[in-house]
C-alpha cells in the first residue's frame, strides 16, 4: 500500500520512512511526483490544526494515505511561547541559531529551576475514505544559559533533557527520549488499528 509523507524536512522524513517501511508500506514523497506542491500555510492554532491542515493537503495532492508531522518547543516561563511558531520565533526565514539567540535572550536572568519547557510533536494522517486521527509525544526539559554540542538540530544546543543535552546524545538516545521518538511510536501503534 502506498503512503504519502506531506514534509519537505528530510530528517522527519528519515525518521516516518525508517518506520513505515519495515511495515510493507511503499513511502512517496513529493520528489516522487512530477509537479511541485504549492506550501502549505500553518494557520492552526495547535500543533494537531497544523499537522492536520499538512496532511489533508498531501491527500489533495496525492490521492494517497497522508501523514505530516508539526513540532516546536514550549517554554513555561514564556507562557509555552514559541509554540507553534518555533521554526520562525525569531522572524523568517527561518534560522536555528538566531532562534536559539532570541530564546536565550527571553530567559535572561531566569534561574535554572524556571527554565522549564517540553518539546511537542504531533503526527496527523490521513486517509482517503475521509478518516483522520493525531497522535501527540511530548518531552521535558530545561533550557541553558549557553548553546552546547553541534549534534541534532534546532533548539537542541540549549535543551537539556533527562540524560543532558539533546546536542550531545547518541541519535539513538535522542529517539528513545524525545518528542518525535514517542509520537511515532505512537503513530505506529494507531495506524494498525485503522488498516
Ligand atoms: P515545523 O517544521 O513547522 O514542525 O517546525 C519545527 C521547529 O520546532 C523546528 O524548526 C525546530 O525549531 C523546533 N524543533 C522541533 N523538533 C525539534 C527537535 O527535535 N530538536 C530541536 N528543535 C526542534
Amino acid at each position: 500500500m502506498k503512503i504519502f509523507i506531506a514534509t519537505k524536512n528530510k530528517k522527519k522524513l528519515i525518521e516516518l520512512d525508517r518506520i513505515l517501511t519495515p511495515m510493507g508500506f511503499e513511502v512517496l514523497c513529493e520528489r516522487d511526483f512530477d509537479t511541485e506542491f504549492e506550501d502549505v500555510e500553518e494557520t492552526g492554532t495547535t500543533f494537531e490544526e497544523n499537522a492536520l491542515i499538512k496532511a489533508r493537503a498531501g491527500l489533495k495532492n496525492t490521492g494517497l494515505i497522508s501523514v505530516a508531522d508539526d513540532s516546536g518547543i514550549c517554554i513555561d516561563y514564556l507562557d509555552g511561547a514559541p509554540g507553534i511558531f518555533s521554526a520562525r520565533y525569531a522572524g523568517e526565514p527561518c534560522d536555528d541559531i538566531k532562534n536559539n539567540e532570541k530564546l536565550l535572550s527571553e530567559l535572561k536572568g531566569v534561574p535554572f529551576e524556571k527554565r522549564t519547557g517540553k518539546y511537542v510533536s504531533s503526527i496527523a494522517c490521513v486517509f482517503p475514505d475521509g478518516r483522520e486521527f493525531t497522535v501527540r509525544g511530548e518531552c521535558y526539559g530545561h533550557i541553558a544559559t549557553e548553546p552546547k554540542g553541534d549534534g541534532g538540530f534546532g533548539y537542541d544546543p540549549l535543551f537539556i533533557g533527562e540524560t543532558g543535552y539533546f546536542s550531545l546524545i547518541t541519535p539513538e538516545e535522542k529517539d528513545r527520549l524525545s518528542h518525535r521518538g514517542k509520537s511515532l511510536k505512537l503513530f505506529k501503534e494507531e495506524l494498525k488499528k485503522y488498516l
